[in-house]
């Protein structure tokens, strides 16, 4: 070796390894990276919630492929110029489309910290996968499941709902099913969901080589709750014409208005008819951290299995997609399979089996559980189940807004932090379609629209933590501002913003 003892260890290493020649102008780049997007999220109120692409920016994004390196400075002014400004917006509090968590700033650094670590939680003896069972064992403990409950940490609930149709599969199959498939009892099976349900459970069952049509769409009740007796006599004539239900997906928090489908009800039916109870819970599980939420919840702790989202009002950033299995060797058996590369010791790096990769059909993972940890350490559930509670409280300030508003109407009612209402209006279809878009190109606010029984409705989930009363008042200013424009069938001009609070 011809290096000094001053010389830095990538000196001494490969001559083709990535990393910097210049550590220190590396760090002051790196740093400079971290304050800066630090000030993007102090300073987010100031921007617009989203913002129409210019051609410019995307032409950035139809290169050919780069064959020689680039000045990492050159490349990050790229992400400034072009990337950073033109992103979906749900960090900022007016972001209030789908159901979209705000992230924070202390999962950005944890989520730093992982890519710096490079932990792979597929499996084997680290500290990480130690931290990825440290939250198994917090959600665990959040949602009074039994030790010996199981958890993974996937990309979001449209995965973790379909790993627990596989587990409920395979558990009303058996085990052999996994080398035999599904067979003429796996046609028969058919599982259950209300008209409410959100679609990747209908996509799950036609990946799990059901059929979308295996799922049975179950009405709804006034309040967007499953109707338990409908539910109830679905199973019977199922049964009757020879089928075998194995499943029930009861909605904890739908995705159009916020319903939480009776889960004492529904617990006590599978019970009875012995059929998997599973809860798609992705932003309305973690309302278990909120007092006020928490009752509307009773029955979550009879489920086998919960799909959730620390992405949402987790405030965790994507993506941190969860599933929470009650019994763990049920989960195991569906996912769990022998190779000789995976070989399993008791002492040294291979050691520490069960592995995540047992319980999901990922292999290699990321460090996913580091921000969620992060998330739940620093902040702590009480202080996550306040904003949990803050969105409800903004949800009930809107439905005020709304209800003292003669131009305005509710659409549906306000259970959790979703509120559906539209501009009073002819052609309110178009109009309110319109109107969406209009806010959403403003800058001002940004909901979404949704359909409820034939009506399109302006769309607001309130979810994010940095969401406050200036921004409903703002968002509700620019619906009455837009709908009157259109009223007096003036062209539509571009608005800007109103002064912003501080
Ligand atoms: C968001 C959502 C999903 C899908 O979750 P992803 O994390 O986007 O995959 C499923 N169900 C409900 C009720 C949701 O709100």
């Amino acid at each position: 070796m011809t290096g000094s003892s001053s010389e830095s260890p990538a000196q001494e290493g490969s001559e083709t390894s990535l990393d910097p020649k210049d550590w220190d102008e590396l760090r002051l780049l790196g740093h400079r990276m971290l304050d800066d997007m630090i000030d993007h999220i102090a300073t987010i109120r100031e921007r617009p919630v989203w913002q129409p692409i210019p051609d410019v920016a995307r032409a950035q994004f139809r290169e050919a492929l780069p064959r020689k390196s680039s000045g990492l400075g050159e490349v990050y002014r790229t992400f400034t110029d072009f990337i950073a400004p033109y992103a979906t917006g749900n960090t900022h509090p007016g972001f209030m489309g789908w159901v979209h968590g705000g992230g924070s700033v202390v999962g950005m650094l944890a989520e730093m910290l992982a890519a710096g670590l490079n932990a792979n939680l597929g499996g084997r003896d680290h500290v990480p996968i130690e931290v990825e069972r440290q939250i198994v064992e917090w959600t665990r403990e959040m949602f009074g499941f039994p030790t010996g409950a199981s958890g993974i940490f996937v990309t979001g609930t449209s995965m973790a709902n379909l790993l627990a149709v596989l587990v409920a599969r395979t558990c009303a199959l058996g085990k052999p099913s996994r080398r035999n498939g599904l067979g003429k009892a796996g046609a028969l099976l058919t599982a259950y969901t209300s008209k409410a349900a959100h679609g990747c459970i209908s996509k799950a069952m036609d990946i799990a080589g059901f059929g979308s049509d295996a799922l049975r769409s179950v009405a709804v009740d006034q309040a967007h709750r499953i109707d338990v007796a409908a539910l109830r006599a679905q199973i019977r004539r199922d049964r009757d014409t020879g089928l075998s239900p194995f499943l029930v997906v009861a909605s904890a928090g739908t995705v159009d208005v916020g319903a939480i489908d009776d889960l004492v009800a529904l617990g006590a039916l599978c019970r009875e008819e012995k059929l998997w109870f599973h809860i798609d819970g992705a932003f309305g599980a973690l309302g278990i951290l909120s007092d006020e939420v928490a009752p509307k919840l009773v029955g979550i702790e009879t489920a086998d299995s919960i799909a959730l989202d620390f992405h949402k009002w987790g405030q965790v950033p994507y993506d941190a997609g969860f599933l929470l299995v009650r019994d763990g060797e049920r989960h195991r058996d569906a996912f769990a399979a022998p190779a000789a590369y995976l070989r399993r010791e008791t002492r040294g790096l291979a050691a520490g089996s069960l592995w995540p990769c047992d319980l999901g059909p990922d292999l290699s993972r990321g460090f996913r559980a580091l921000k969620t940890w992060f998330t739940l350490k620093t902040y702590g559930t009480e202080r996550l189940g306040a904003v949990i509670k803050q969105c409800c409280e903004l949800a009930r300030y809107l439905e005020g807004r709304i209800t003292a508003e003669p131009r305005l109407e509710l659409l549906a009612p306000v259970n959790l932090n979703i509120v559906c209402f539209r501009y009073r209006s002819g052609d309110a279809n178009e109009v309110n379609g319109e109107i969406v878009i209009n806010l959403q190109e403003s800058g001002i606010a940004a909901p979404s629209a949704t359909m409820l029984d034939g009506q399109l409705a302006i769309r607001a989930a309130i979810v994010n933590h940095r969401t406050g009363i200036g921004d409903i008042d703002r968002l509700v200013a620019a619906v009455l501002e837009f709908g009157a424009r259109r009223a007096a069938e003036r062209p539509v001009v571009e608005v800007e913003a109103p002064p912003l609070a501080v």
